[in-house]
């Protein structure tokens, strides 16, 4: 019997590969940019199985391709928001994705944001590079302090949570707006609920966690965003559409907000152009949240072994849409 094809959009941890090849024929696209189109819709034509990046665009015409037998979408991510999940679902197609393995490194990530931008440390190094170490002074480069701030917290789920825990070693005020309340977590990390209005209105630091979906697109616009206090900062990690960047543009530039920290952004990469990186109250980061040496190995071990059960025939252990197998 011939193997399963199975197509692996990047390059990815070896030992997940050998795993993949015990079981399956693999092909990996060997380029550092996500394969074109194309490509996308000769590969889901010809497979059982596709190992998909977040940069992939899995729409419903790729879905469409997918033959009657095809076994699975697994994605390389937490977040599907790229897959036409709908198609998918329609077509008894299991997503899967690597939720877990990465939370505790992305709010790492988020706390080097946060840090970085209320201490200005790439503003700093920036200078220092640039040969400009001005001699101590009581008002070289002044920053704020996290220590008995106000987080405010915008999507309490896994990620949200774990930098919500370690707000507590920086005697915060945690505040948070979810879609539901969460009382338990209330009580057992001395959280407060509050509309995202009041969230915005009270926060010194803003960070979003939400997952992109329709309800969270632009969550942050021009009406949101004035809510902020002029000296609060707002950190994103977790995709760019929830931010409208023209208004956060408008925020920075009229002095409305006191800076954004952000790995994401809508377009990614960012225009080489953009008004926003001249601004030294703006830290962007190619969207590296989850990129640790470990949790990349982990990831992709687990969208390996998604694969593995769903060419097997059985119901895959991290997936998206379980309403498939009913
Ligand atoms: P998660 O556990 O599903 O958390 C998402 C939270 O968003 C849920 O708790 C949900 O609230 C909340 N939410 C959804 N729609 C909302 C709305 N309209 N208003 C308020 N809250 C809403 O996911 P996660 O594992 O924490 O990951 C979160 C996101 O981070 C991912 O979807 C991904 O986009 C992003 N991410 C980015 C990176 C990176 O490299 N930068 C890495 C990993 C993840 P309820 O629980 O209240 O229903």
């Amino acid at each position: 019997m011939p193997k399963p094809k199975v197509f692996v959009t990047r390059k990815i941890n070896p030992s997940a590969i050998e795993k993949l090849q015990s079981i399956a024929d693999a092909e990996i696209w060997p380029n550092e940019n996500p394969p074109p189109k194309e490509i996308l819709l000769e590969k889901f034509a010809a497979t059982q199985a596709v190992l998909t990046m977040l940069t992939d665009s899995v729409d419903h015409e790729v879905i469409n391709r997918a033959p009657s037998n095809f076994k699975i979408i697994s994605q390389m991510a937490v977040g599907t928001d790229n897959i036409d999940v709908t198609s998918a679902t329609k077509r008894k197609i299991p997503i899967g994705h690597t939720p877990d393995v990465l939370t505790e490194s992305c709010a790492d990530f988020t706390w080097a944001l946060i840090t970085a931008i209320a201490r200005r440390v790439s503003e700093s190094h920036q200078e220092v590079r640039q040969g400009i170490w001005l001699p101590w002074g009581p008002d070289v480069l002044l920053g704020a302090d996290l220590f008995g701030a106000t987080l405010g917290i915008i999507g309490l789920g896994r990620i949200g949570l774990a930098v919500a825990r370690r707000a507590l070693g920086f005697n915060m005020k945690v505040l948070y707006f979810s879609k539901t309340r969460k009382p338990d977590l209330e009580t057992k990390y001395n959280l407060q609920y509050r509309s995202m209005e009041e969230l915005l209105s009270i926060s010194d630091f803003v960070s979003l966690h939400v997952n992109l979906n329709q309800s969270t697109h632009h969550l942050i616009n021009t009406d949101t965003i004035k809510f902020m206090k002029k000296s609060a900062y707002l950190i994103n990690i977790a995709r760019g559409k929830i931010i409208d960047p023209k208004a956060l543009t408008q925020a920075i530039h009229n002095k409305q907000i006191a800076g954004a920290a952000l790995d994401v952004f809508d377009p990614e990469p960012i225009q080489q152009n953009h008004p926003l990186l001249s601004c030294p109250n703006v830290i962007i980061t190619p969207h590296i949240a989850s990129a640790s040496i470990p949790v990349r190995k982990k990831m992709a071990e687990m969208a390996v072994e998604n694969i593995l059960f769903a060419l097997q025939n059985n119901p895959i252990p991290y997936c998206v849409n379980p309403i498939v197998y009913q």
